[in-house]
């Protein structure tokens, strides 16, 4: 695995897990009440969104400003390569909470992406280079070890870490746009 996998999103290498593991709650982002693990009515069988053309009109703005930060396509084509979780419904549960811890991988990936292009002190540099290291393990992640990751000690160290840039004026500026 390279240094660093990508965290963009690409909804057409997914199987719309934003659209049945997260809950909305009726406002101004979205049009409905629904709950996690429920597929939005607005999701057709192949994974496509009925509306995509028209979600601000319709709204659902929250879909248009939600991004997974390439956590779903990496859940479905490396994690559970024989997702199908529609035609599958007892695959779900599984993927959704991979597909949670994922999505914290890339978001902690990316805070420590944005500290690293920073001119961090010696230490600091290697701190970080090696969180983001621990964060892209080189067999990739795997059920068991996304299962793991939020009881592990990765997510404090990387907090730790990122407190301690706090006085860092560019790295404000980089994770509060
Ligand atoms: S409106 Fe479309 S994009 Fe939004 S959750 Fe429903 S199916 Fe997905």
């Amino acid at each position: 695995m390279s240094d660093v996998v990508s965290l963009k999103a690409d909804c057409s290498q997914c199987q719309a897990l934003c659209c049945v593991a997260l809950a909305f709650d009726r406002s101004d982002m979205f049009a409905i009440d629904k709950q996690a693990g429920v597929a939005c009515p607005n999701l057709a069988t192949d994974y496509g969104c009925k509306i995509h053309e028209k979600l601000g009109q319709r709204g659902f703005v929250g879909c248009q400003k939600y991004d997974c930060l390439g956590a779903g396509q990496r859940i479905v084509n490396e994690v559970f390569p024989e997702a199908d979780w529609m035609n599958n419904a007892s695959q779900l549960p599984v993927i959704m909470e991979a597909f949670a811890a994922l999505r914290r991988v890339h978001e902690l990936l990316e805070l420590l992406l944005a500290a690293r292009c920073l001119p961090l002190p010696d230490g600091d540099g290697a701190i970080c280079t090696q969180l983001i290291a621990d964060l892209s393990p080189a067999s990739g992640w795997q059920p068991k070890t996304l299962k793991d990751f939020g009881d592990g000690d990765i997510p404090q160290r990387v907090d730790v870490f990122l407190k301690g840039l706090r006085n860092l004026t560019e790295f404000r500026n980089r994770t509060t746009k």
